[in-house]
């Protein structure tokens, strides 16, 4: 009997996805070169923000609404908590996308916010030292995912369902043939109906000139012990944020969420070298932690204590860096999740039901058309 879909990669898009099509019905295989969750591609570290208010482009709040939804109704089903609303203040001068650019969303889709002056914030939040030219958007469901238990849950659950799944097993190449697709893992074929491709920082391989356009980055998370009590970085008090100064790093971090020992993480967005999966430096050096030393410095300064640890992780970005989502543009039997530059875990949760629409339906009711794969070439 032929497989339904064949799944390459199981990172975050990934088991999202094969969870999804497992409990539709469908006969899955899903293939990954690591063991998942793991640290190699773009989905450790503990922690990733989830925001409705989407600086980024108002097109993306639809899809945010489901996400939330998807990730609640996954946390009831599963007894993990996989989510933890904290708030989130989107902080810079008037005009920075962090600040215009929520607010548009905010505006254009009725969400609820408020926006903050300088003197606001540090009473509210006074670890945050705002300069008297800033604003800050301030978003009460804003808060947390947990993106280790989110890929172990929805793998567990894929599984129960009946999905094959194979780790430590690197697709070599796929291809189209009369069956369906062929894809090649380890010298052995198989051969389904429908293959999806979600392979984070290494979807270019797969991919022939549509992921050529993809460009991998190593993007550092530092935790740091504070130079004041913990207690001032609990989630009751200290908001994820994302912090747009006029000039220099685009920094966001997050509250203690490892209790008093643990550290306060955070992360520059974007900025980092050039690299692939396969040669990026996985260490951390001193001038990694300056940088994120002099972005936190005179703003959240009694956050810049003792340096703890750091990881390396990968953005895989677009030109434009909004996601890659959707058909294959020369194959309706493929289809493609990737190029989420950044910014796509707190998606995932509807990315795996977009992508078990578009195999089970050849549509879905998400909005995806701005995020066409074949946009670039
Ligand atoms: C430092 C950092 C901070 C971030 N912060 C946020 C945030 O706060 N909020 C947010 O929403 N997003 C954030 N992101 C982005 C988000 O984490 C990513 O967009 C998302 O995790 C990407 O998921 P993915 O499934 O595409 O990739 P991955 O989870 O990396 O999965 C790809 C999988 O494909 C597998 N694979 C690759 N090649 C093969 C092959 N040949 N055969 C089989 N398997 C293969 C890999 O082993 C991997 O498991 C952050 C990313 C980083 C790096």
């Amino acid at each position: 009997m032929t497989l339904d879909t064949i799944v390459l990669g199981l990172g975050a898009m990934g088991s999202a996805a094969v969870d999804e099509l497992a409990r539709r019905g469908q006969r899955v295989l899903g293939f990954d070169r690591h063991d998942p969750p793991h640290t190699f591609g773009s989905t450790h570290g503990k922690s990733r923000i989830i925001r409705l208010a989407y600086m980024e482009d108002p097109a993306y709040v639809p899809l945010l609404r489901r996400a939330y939804e998807r990730w609640t109704d996954l946390e009831a089903a599963s007894g993990r908590r996989l989510l933890q609303i904290t708030g989130g203040l989107m902080i810079g001068p008037a005009d920075s996308t962090a600040v215009q650019g929520s607010r548009a969303s905010a505006e254009e889709h009725g969400l609820r916010h408020e926006m903050l002056d300088a003197a606001e914030v540090r009473r509210r939040f006074p670890e945050f030292h705002l300069p008297a030219d800033h604003l800050a958007l301030y978003e009460e469901i804003a808060g947390v995912l947990f993106p280790e238990a989110c890929i172990e849950t929805y793998l567990a659950r894929a599984r129960d369902a009946g999905a094959d799944l194979r780790v430590n097993t690197a697709v070599d190449r796929w291809e189209i043939d009369n069956e369906g697709v062929r894809v090649i893992a380890n010298g052995e074929q198989f051969v389904a109906s429908q293959l999806v491709i979600t392979a984070g920082a290494w979807s270019s391989e797969f991919l022939a000139g549509h992921g050529s356009s993809l460009q991998v980055t190593r993007q550092i998370m530092h935790w740091f012990q504070p130079t004041v009590s913990i207690t001032h970085f609990l989630p009751d008090r200290f908001p994820v944020y994302v912090w747009e100064p006029p000039e220099g790093d685009v920094f966001y971090g997050f509250p203690a969420l490892d209790g008093p020992d643990g550290g306060v993480k955070v992360a520059i967005h974007h900025g980092g070298e050039a690299a692939t999966a396969e040669n990026v430096d996985r260490e951390v050096h001193r001038h990694d932690v300056e940088r994120v030393h002099q972005a936190l410095q005179g703003r959240i300064p009694s956050l810049a204590g003792e340096w703890q640890e750091g990881a390396v992780c990968l953005y895989t970005n677009t030109p434009d860096l909004h996601f890659m989502l959707g058909t294959h543009p020369e194959h309706a039997n493929v289809h493609v999740a990737t190029g989420f530059s950044g910014h796509g875990f707190k998606f995932a949760s509807v990315v795996g039901e977009v992508l078990a629409d578009l195999v089970t339906t050849g549509a879905t009711r998400m909005p995806i058309a701005p995020f066409a794969p074949g946009r670039f070439i």
